[in-house]
């Protein structure tokens, strides 16, 4: 069953230096019991995509067009009171900056407790004994439920908004980079953690990362974006092994070597788009090596590729991934 659906999503801010489409008719959907991520360079809109879902956009942000649905219900039209009881119950958050979502002056585990109380009739008491056992539950000495933020380290912290995510034991968790900025080991840890809690308490995740290889490990599908756009979906191994839009191929370092500047391309050189204008033809296509007249001027959709169970937005999709098969084979 698709727990979260997201249909022809676009996303606006209004700035000072004018409009800015950050978020271009994106789709993708989320069933029952799968860890999906959201991949692709900065500013590609992963983290405006998950505000939109939640509905934590700033004033100045508009959804412009776009269906979001939680197991068929509609979450554009919420109250403000329906939202409340959603997030955290239904839908937890781990924000891109685990230091925004605590209030450093009040004790971690006293903003564990409520969060519960605020949604769970439970005395104080159960209340604490709960906050204990989440601490246990993401690696946290349960001893220092009542320091305060600033106590712990950024690895910790992390961990304390993993714990008040899981409080209510929601069926959709929604970690954004969720590990960015923490030293390798503690990411593993961290990684491990949401998963392991994850297969305890049966709910899907929608893990927005850059990180290819924490994809790899973690996720069963994932959706590649740039410039607000969808590039590439499907399954992670598929994706991964048989990366077929040019963008991901880039993100992969793995541009086939085409001329004497392939060198150049391997990590996906060039700014990102501007988001300035709605695009008019493929966003990749003034940093792609496989571009091609008509990807100036017309927007690719993004397709199925037959027998593959992958989407891709390309007009070059089937000579791009010729090309990046041979390269392959010549390199074996
Ligand atoms: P990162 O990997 O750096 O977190 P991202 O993929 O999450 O990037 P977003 O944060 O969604 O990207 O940003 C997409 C675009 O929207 C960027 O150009 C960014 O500058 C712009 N943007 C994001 N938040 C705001 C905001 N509050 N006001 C105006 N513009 C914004
Ligand atoms: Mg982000």
């Amino acid at each position: 069953m698709t727990l979260l659906d997201v249909d022809d999503l676009s996303v606006r801010y209004d700035t000072r230096e004018g409009p800015l489409h950050s978020v271009n008719g994106i789709s993708f959907g989320i069933d029952d019991g799968i860890n999906y991520a959201l991949s692709g360079e900065s500013a590609s809109g992963k983290s405006t995509t998950a505000k939109a879902i939640l509905g934590l956009l700033p004033d100045h942000a508009e959804i412009e067009s776009g269906a979001i649905e939680f197991e068929g219900r509609d979450l554009r039209s919420l109250t403000p009171s329906e939202r409340q009881d959603l997030l955290w119950e239904e839908i937890a958050f781990i924000p891109q900056t685990a230091i925004d979502a605590l209030d450093p002056v009040m004790t971690a585990g006293a903003q564990i407790r409520q969060a519960i109380q605020t949604h769970r009739e439970l005395s104080e008491r159960n209340a604490r004994r709960r906050a204990r056992e989440l601490f246990e539950m993401v690696g946290l000495d349960p001893d220092r439920v009542d320091d305060y933020p600033h106590q712990f380290s950024g690895g910790m912290r992390q961990r304390v908004v993993i714990a008040m995510a899981l409080a209510l034991d929601p069926k959709l968790i929604i970690a954004d980079e969720p590990t960015t900025g923490l030293d390798v080991v503690v990411q593993d840890k961290i990684i491990d953690n949401i998963l392991q809690i994850q297969e305890e308490t049966d709910s899907s995740l929608l893990l927005i990362t850059h990180d290819l290889s924490v994809i790899a490990e973690t996720c069963d599908e994932m959706s590649v974006m740039y410039g607000g756009k969808i590039m590439e979906q499907g399954r992670v191994e598929n994706l991964l092994l048989n990366p077929t839009n040019p963008y991901t191929m880039g993100l992969k370092n793995a541009f086939p070597a085409l001329d004497d500047d392939a060198d150049d391309l391997v990590s996906v050189p060039g700014k990102p788009p501007s988001l300035g204008t709605e695009p008019t033809g493929c966003v990749f296509e003034p940093r792609c090596p496989f571009s091609s007249e008509e990807c100036a001027t017309t927007e690719p959709d993004v397709e199925t590729i037959p027998y593959r169970n992958q989407r891709v937005a390309c007009h070059n999709a089937d000579r791009a991934a010729r090309i990046r098969q041979e390269a392959d084979d010549a390199s074996r």
